[in-house]
């Protein structure tokens, strides 16, 4: 059985590699290839968008390369699906894979070789964004640890309480920054947390900067393991801080160092009628509003899951 790899977990933007499966429906054609750099959002956990993604078949002298869409999907008895197989027959046997999505006319078929290339401008800038969501919410969950009244559930790779998993409702990623939106609902509060801590929101919002940018001081590097896998498995991004190994589970893309430069700008918003917690971050200089969009996009999944 041929094995559908993704590479963009290392850091990869471009692969040449051999279609697999093609399948032609609806005018538009879903092809999928041994080795695929493009990063394809999750239908699970929407947090960074897909990459930007071209395809060529230079085998065939044909170097114009076609915009693609890349997707989440299954290969299953030789036909490409979008999301998720329903459920029934076959279902089990379907193979989670990236699926390419381009116009039916392009001359793709199973064996060609195809060069597939992602926008690198827009991956380097996701990828920043996505590396310092992770380190704010680790800041985060360090800048609250005084404010469990009990052990909590759950302690993060750094030994806090861990805050972030615990009130996590949504987190988006573009290429100016990102948002996590936490909601600190009655099962947060049972469990220890006082909300009383995020009372002064902007002096909370300073802390964090301050915890993350010491540790932007030493240039950190990032890597996510493993670099090349199926896209089923389950990855770790890991960040080498002074205080220790940072991680999380993470199926996204990543820079390999974070510089002081990079060091957040942070916000944060407290809703204490709605028990919400709105956290942005964006590199300094960055353009304020794209976060002020993603805030918005923040509200409204919020709303989505619980209104
Ligand atoms: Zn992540």
């Amino acid at each position: 059985m041929t094995e559908l790899l993704i590479t963009y977990p290392a850091g990869s933007t471009a692969e040449t590699s051999t279609v697999v499966a093609a399948t032609r429906a609806d005018r538009q054609l879903l092809f999928a290839v041994e080795r695929t750099p493009c990063h394809p959002e999750s239908p699970r956990w929407p947090d960074q968008p897909a990459d930007r993604c071209t395809v060529s078949t230079p085998g065939r002298g044909e170097a114009v390369a076609v915009a693609v869409e890349c997707l989440e999907g299954f290969l299953r008895e030789g036909e490409l699906g979008v999301g998720e197989p329903l459920d029934g027959d076959g279902a089990a046997q379907a193979i989670p894979c990236v699926v390419h999505r381009a116009p039916a006319a392009l001359a793709i078929d199973v064996g060609v070789e195809v060069r597939l290339s992602v926008d690198e401008r827009y991956r380097r800038l996701v990828s920043a964004s996505h590396s310092r969501c992770h380190l704010v919410s680790l800041a985060l969950n360090a800048a609250l640890a005084a404010a469990w009244r009990k052990e909590p559930p759950a302690r993060d790779s750094l030994g806090n309480p861990d805050f972030d998993k615990l009130a996590i409702v949504s987190s988006r990623i573009d290429e100016a920054g990102s948002v996590d939106v936490y909601r600190i609902g009655k099962h947060v509060r049972k469990k220890g947390f006082s909300a009383d801590a995020l009372s002064d929101p902007e002096a909370l919002a300073q802390e964090v900067g301050r915890i993350a940018d010491g540790w932007l001081r030493s240039n950190p590097e990032i890597v996510v393991t493993p670099g090349r896998c199926r896209l089923e498995e389950r990855r770790t991004w890991s960040c080498a801080l002074s205080e220790g190994i940072a991680s999380f589970p993470c199926g996204g893309t990543h820079v390999t160092h974070m510089e002081p430069e990079d060091r957040p700008v942070v916000s944060i918003a407290w809703d204490p009628e709605e028990r919400r917690l709105a956290m942005t971050a964006s590199a300094a200089g960055d353009l304020t509003s794209a976060t002020g969009d993603l805030t918005n996009a923040a509200v409204s999944v919020r709303q989505s899951v619980y209104d």
